[in-house]
């Protein structure tokens, strides 16, 4: 029943994999004779198509890259990492990819069951292999003469977030920090920082560029700058509530991105504001 997940190009030798289970991005960038693979979707089977996908554009080895650590650009990494090559994340995403893979596969057995929940039971089981190459500000990837650079901007959806850029190509590619045809995703977010983080995303970009979001359309500069502007105004109504001691649900209320999304953002705002996070 699920379509073949295909790659379309996005920009010269970049292409983006948009996979229709939690409506995810995984992004290839051709060098010469080499290959970077961001992100690896959530299950091995998925991990299975998504590197059928890649052989049908590439026989290059992958060098993986991880925006985050959420579940579902992670847990193909074992998949897609075979033979072992390199895997860069955020020294963060590392570390609780390691020290803490069985808290992480719990929380996202849970997320699934809710999100989706015909591949939870599968997360129970995938085995978790933590980026073994650290970036805790900025890397530039030498792919075989293109240069693609890693940079980590400031924390905002999680601590750990990446973005990575393709100058010759003008792609960004901005894990969940950019979400587009959903809310973006508050639960391990700091969204009173997210701002500023996207703020220095956009300096990467020209009104030509094609940002990549973790989940949803490839989207240009102008959505980006929305989306700004929208995470800049939840941080002013989060700052005002909790300096009224306002309850979070009546801010929630009036915030944007719907307020289920935003009571998630008002508790972690508030939570940093109150020294709890
Ligand atoms: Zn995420």
């Amino acid at each position: 029943m699920p379509s073949r997940a295909e790659f379309a190009e996005v920009g010269d030798d970049v292409y983006v994999l948009r996979y229709p289970v939690l409506d995810v991005n995984a992004t290839l960038i051709l060098g010469d004779g080499e290959a970077i693979l961001v992100d690896t979707l959530a299950t091995a089977a998925q991990a299975e198509e998504l590197a059928a996908a890649v052989r049908a554009i590439t026989p290059a080895a992958l060098t993986i890259v991880n925006t985050h650590h959420h579940f579902d650009h992670t847990f193909g990494n074992a998949v897609l990492s075979s033979p072992p090559r390199a895997i860069w994340g955020h020294a963060s995403v590392a570390g609780l990819l390691r020290d803490r893979a069985e808290a992480v596969r719990r929380a996202a057995y849970e997320e699934a069951l809710r999100l989706a929940p015909s591949i939870a039971e599968d997360l129970l089981t995938v085995p978790i292999m933590a980026p073994n190459a650290t970036v805790r500000h900025e890397s530039t990837l030498d792919l075989g003469g293109r240069a693609v650079i890693l940079y980590y901007l400031g924390r905002g959806h999680t601590d750990g977030d990446l973005v990575v850029h393709v100058p010759d190509a003008d792609v960004v590619v901005a894990g969940d920090l950019v979400e587009e045809g959903a809310a973006p995703a508050f639960d391990d977010a700091y969204p009173l920082e997210w701002p500023e983080t996207v703020a220095a995303l956009l300096r990467l970009t020209t009104p030509a560029t094609s940002v990549v979001p973790g989940h949803g359309a490839v989207v240009g500069q102008n959505f980006v700058r929305g989306q700004h502007e929208e995470l800049a105004a939840l941080d002013w109504v989060i700052r005002d509530g909790h300096a009224d001691g306002a309850p979070a649900e009546r801010v929630a209320a009036k915030a944007p991105f719907g307020p289920e999304a935003a009571l998630v953002a008002v508790r972690r705002g508030y939570a940093e504001l109150s020294g709890r996070l």
